[in-house]
C-alpha cells in the first residue's frame, strides 16, 4: 500500500544534468579519497545504468502543472526536497532568502557570480545562502515544472560530507544540519560573506528576537528559536538547578504504549495524538542509573528528576517525531499513526508563564509536513505536504499535486511545522 508506493530510486531522473550532477559527486568524492565511499559509489553507478529506461518512463509520466515548481531527485535526494519544500512554504523564512540581493550585488561588482567563488577560505568558497536563495527563488516561479538544485546540492556535499553518499540520508539531520549553516554563514561565521549587509537589511528582526545561539541573530533564530527551561532536581538533596536551553526544533518520542500500533483505523485502545508526544516530553522525568546527574549540593552524581517547559514559543514552532530507534544492532522505525491537528494547535499548558502570553499567541496553524515512506531510516523515500495560498500540495521530487486536508490529516508526519497564529493580522511583521 502506501510503502509500495513510494520508492526513492524510482524518481531518479536521468537526463543530461545528472552527468554533470555525477561529476560534481566523483569529483568531491575524489577529494575525499575513501576507499569505502567510492566502492559503494561504483556499485550504486552500476546499479543505475541498468535501470536508466524504466526511469525515464516514470519521469515522463504524471505530472501536474500549476505554478508548483517539483525538485529533481539526484540519487537519494528527496531527504534534501522533502525539506526544501517545506521550508519554501514558510513564508517569513523564505521572503527574507527570497529579498536578499543576488550575490554580484552584494559583492558591488557586475562581473558575474563567478566572482563570488573567488572570494574565500580554502575549500569553502561557496555560499549556502546564495544557493538557497536562489533555489527559493526558482520554486514557484511557475515556468518549471520540476527544479534540478545540483548547485545548491554543490554547497551542501561541499560543507556538509555527511550527506554525499548516495544512500538515503534522515531529512530530520539534514534540516538541522542545513538551518545550522545557514545560521553560521548569515551570522558572517565564514570569510568574506558580508555579514553587515545581512543584518542591517533586516533590523526588526533582531529586536524580535532574544534566542540567540552562538552569538548573534538571525533569521533563522528568529523564526525557528524557542528556549526550553530544562529543571533537574536532585532526588537525594531535593535541589533544584535550572537552565535555559535555546532550541530549533523540539524532536519528541512517540510513547511507547503506542509504538506497536499501525494505522489509524486499528482498533484496540486510544490513538496516539501529538498531544501524547507533547506531554510525555514535557511530563517530569525520572532519568536512570545511566543519565546521573553532578548535583552541586551533594557534590557527587546522584539520580535525579528532569522536566521541560516551554520559556519561549517560536515562531514556527517544527516537531520532530522520533520515528527512528536504535535497538541493539538495528535501528527501527516507528510507523505509528500520529494524529495532529491542522489548525489551532495549543501550546500554552507547555509554557513556563502562560499567563505573561497574549490571547492567541500560543495558538499553531499547520503549513508543512514530511513523511518518510518505507521501513528504515537508510532506506525508503521522503515527500511533503504544504499549504501554499490556503491550497495543499504533495511534494514528491520532481512531481507536486494538488491535494487536500483530508489527505494531509492522514499522513503519518515525521517532522511537523506550525505557524504562530497573528493575533492582528499584519501587526507583528518581518
Ligand atoms: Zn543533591
Amino acid at each position: 500500500s502506501e510503502n509500495a508506493d513510494y520508492r526513492c530510486d524510482d524518481f531518479v531522473v536521468n537526463d543530461t544534468k545528472l552527468g554533470l550532477v555525477q561529476k560534481v559527486r566523483e569529483h568531491l568524492q575524489n577529494l575525499e579519497n575513501s576507499a569505502f565511499t567510492s566502492d559503494r559509489h561504483r556499485k550504486r553507478k552500476l546499479l543505475e545504468n541498468s535501470s536508466l529506461n524504466s526511469k525515464l518512463l516514470k519521469v515522463n509520466g504524471s505530472t501536474t502543472t500549476l505554478c508548483a515548481t517539483g525538485l529533481r531527485n539526484l540519487g537519494n535526494t528527496c531527504f534534501m526536497n522533502a525539506i526544501l519544500q517545506s521550508l519554501s512554504n514558510i513564508q517569513q523564512f523564505c521572503c527574507y532568502f527570497k529579498e536578499l540581493p543576488a550575490v554580484e550585488l552584494r559583492n558591488g561588482k557586475t562581473a558575474g557570480r563567478r566572482t563570488y567563488h573567488t572570494r574565500s577560505q580554502g575549500d569553502n568558497n561557496v555560499s549556502l545562502v546564495e544557493e538557497f536563495r536562489k533555489t527559493l527563488c526558482a520554486l514557484w516561479q511557475g515556468n518549471q515544472t520540476a527544479f534540478s538544485p545540483e548547485s545548491l546540492f554543490y554547497v551542501v556535499w561541499k560543507i556538509m560530507p555527511n550527506f554525499r553518499g548516495y544512500q538515503q540520508q534522515d531529512a530530520h539531520e539534514f534540516m538541522r544540519y542545513l538551518l545550522d549553516h545557514l545560521h553560521l554563514e548569515l551570522q558572517g561565521g565564514f570569510n568574506g560573506v558580508p555579514r553587515s549587509v545581512i543584518l542591517q537589511e533586516n533590523s526588526n528582526l533582531s529586536a524580535s528576537n532574544k534566542c540567540c545561539i552562538n552569538g548573534a541573530s538571525t533569521v533563522v533564530t528568529a523564526i525557528f528559536g524557542g528556549i526550553l527551561q530544562n529543571e533537574v532536581n536532585c532526588l537525594i538533596c531535593g535541589t533544584e538547578s535550572r537552565k535555559f536551553d535555546p532550541f530549533l526544533d523540539l524532536s519528541l518520542d512517540i510513547p511507547s504504549q503506542f509504538r506497536n500500533k499501525r494505522t489509524k483505523n486499528q482498533e484496540s485502545g486510544p490513538m496516539c495524538t501529538l498531544r501524547d508526544c507533547l506531554r510525555s516530553f514535557t511530563d517530569l522525568e525520572e532519568l536512570d542509573e545511566t543519565e546521573l546527574y553532578m548535583c552541586h549540593k551533594c557534590k557527587k552524581k546522584q539520580k535525579s528528576t528532569k522536566k521541560f517547559w516551554i520559556q519561549k514559543l517560536p515562531k514556527v514552532l517544527c516537531l520532530h517525531l522520533k520515528r527512528f530507534h536504535w535497538t541493539a544492532y538495528l535501528r527501527n522505525k516507528v510507523d505509528t499513526y500520529v494524529e495532529f491537528p491542522l489548525r489551532g494547535l495549543d501550546m500554552k499548558c507547555y509554557l513556563l508563564e502562560p499567563e505573561n502570553s497574549g490571547p492567541e499567541s500560543c495558538l499553531y496553524d499547520l503549513v508543512a509536513v514530511v513523511v518518510h515512506h518505507g521501513s528504515g531510516v537508510g532506506s525508503g523515500h521522503y515527500t511533503a505536504y504544504a499549504a501554499h495560498e490556503g491550497r495543499w500540495f504533495h511534494f514528491n521530487d520532481s512531481t507536486v499535486t494538488l491535494t487536500d486536508e483530508e489527505t494531509v490529516g492522514k499522513a503519518k508526519a515525521y517532522i511537523l511545522f506550525y505557524v504562530e497564529r497573528q493575533a492582528k493580522p499584519g501587526a507583528e511583521k518581518l
